[in-house]
């Protein structure tokens, strides 16, 4: 998640600390207005399987293979891994993590990129790094995330960690819920999540996310064959032991669903293209960047030029992305969308000069490159052990999430079917 940090260059780092919760808000707890608590069913008999959804941003597929993460070895060969699960497009940290939790492409959930533009949000845009575009519900509310139709069912939810957790979506968020704080260790994390699993009664959640994002900061710092990965791996890897061994020391058997947003690519320091040199800059705004663009033009001509045809990136108007891609319809979605060939960097003279470390590994790529497979591990009474699934689409997770929760998917993108071969 170093996504989260780095989507503006410039200044990101002071946004996001001065956006850390306090110790006091940092345990908040939403309570929720007096409308919705009225109107919320009774809370059924407290679930006897927990479903936990942890996501390890920007791990890999084929790390899991690496030899570092024996507790996460441990649980694929107890349940179901697949070989990789595809990210959608564009294959980043928010869109993704809505997609997993609504089961619609970021076209369809509104979060098209970690920063876009709608002149109906405050300062009219979204950005990870923006504590009030993050915590406000019309930034999400195009979509329903599966922690709301759950509280809806009476399910109480509990997040540590997870984009669109900060908002009430439609009215309601996790009843339990942290403001997302970088600062806070793996363990400590694990811990929060066991010490929810220890509430009384009708307070304990039978749904919760975990969220860990150090194997992708480390994986854009120093790239995915690096040795601060593989430390990133192992510490991650611990963490989740942690959980497991907790989870046993309360004789608490849960379903944990393990996933990835995103792979990451290797980029060379050489790889880079630079947009500004495209056209004049004071002629069209660059809404995105990185591994893919989304350019604002302010003129046809302008358009034009940012269309022509250049090595190593394709660049369409909104409505001529490649249909495999499932994008463009959204009035979110900039005028212009270009996408690098695997490895290479769409940025500007000046954002290089203001950026202070290298990006030596990239995501955002073409979904079906093998280096933006990300991890699947799902582990619990509900699965058989020893299933090796082939590659499908994350939008299919939340169909498992509703399915593991007892609850009505809302319609989505996704095919729940693929994942029966891993079902009890
Ligand atoms: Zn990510």
């Amino acid at each position: 998640m170093r996504a989260w940090l780095r989507v503006a260059v410039v200044g990101t780092l002071a946004i996001l600390v001065s956006s850390c919760g306090t110790a006091d808000d940092f345990y908040h707890r939403f309570t929720g207005d007096e409308h919705q608590e009225t109107h919320r069913p009774p809370p059924p008999a407290v679930a006897a399987t927990p479903v936990i959804l942890i996501s390890i941003d920007g791990f890999r597929a084929d790390y899991l293979d690496r030899g570092l993460t024996p507790n996460l070895k441990a649980l694929a060969d107890g349940g179901a891994r697949a070989e990789r699960m595809l990210p959608s497009f564009p294959s980043v940290t928010f869109p993704n993590h809505y997609t997993l939790v609504t089961g619609l492409v970021p076209d369809h959930n509104g979060i098209v990129n970690n920063t876009f533009e709608d002149p109906g949000l405050p300062d009219g845009k979204f950005r990870v790094g923006s504590k009030a575009a993050v915590a406000d519900e019309r930034s999400w509310d195009e979509a329903t995330p599966i922690w709301v139709s759950a509280e809806r069912a009476g399910i109480r939810t509990a997040s540590e960690f997870w984009p669109g957790s900060e908002a009430p979506i439609h009215g309601v968020r996790p009843s339990r819920s942290s403001v997302f704080d970088q600062s806070i260790s793996s363990e400590a994390r694990v811990d929060q999540v066991l010490s929810w699993l220890d509430l009384p009664g009708d307070q304990k959640p039978s749904f919760l996310t975990l969220y860990f994002d150090i194997v992708d900061t480390a994986g854009h710092h120093f790239g995915p064959d690096s040795p601060q990965v593989n430390q990133a791996l192992a510490t991650v890897d611990a963490a989740i032991g942690r959980l497991v061994a907790g989870l046993a020391a309360r004789s608490l058997k849960a379903d944990l669903v393990i996933v990835a947003d995103h792979g990451m690519a290797a980029v060379p320091a050489n790889q880079h293209l630079y947009m500004d040199d495209w056209a004049d800059p004071a002629a069209f705004r660059i809404v995105a960047a990185g591994a893919v663009a989304g350019l604002a033009p302010n003129s046809a001509p302008v358009q034009a030029k940012l269309l022509a045809h250049r090595p190593h990136v394709s660049c369409y108007p909104k409505g001529g992305v490649p249909r495999r891609f499932q994008y463009g319809s959204n009035p979110r979605v900039p005028p212009v969308v270009c996408i690098a060939e695997v490895g290479w960097l769409l940025t500007t003279h000046e954002r290089e000069a203001h950026s202070k470390t290298p990006t030596l590994g990239e995501h955002g790529y073409d979904p079906a490159d093998p280096t933006m497979g990300a991890l699947f591990i799902a582990n619990g009474p509900r699965f058989f052990p020893h299933v090796v699934l082939k590659p499908f689409p994350n939008t299919d997770v939340y169909g498992l999430l509703a399915h593991l929760l007892d609850i009505q998917p809302l319609p989505n993108d996704g095919h729940v079917e693929d994942l029966y071969p891993a079902l009890r």
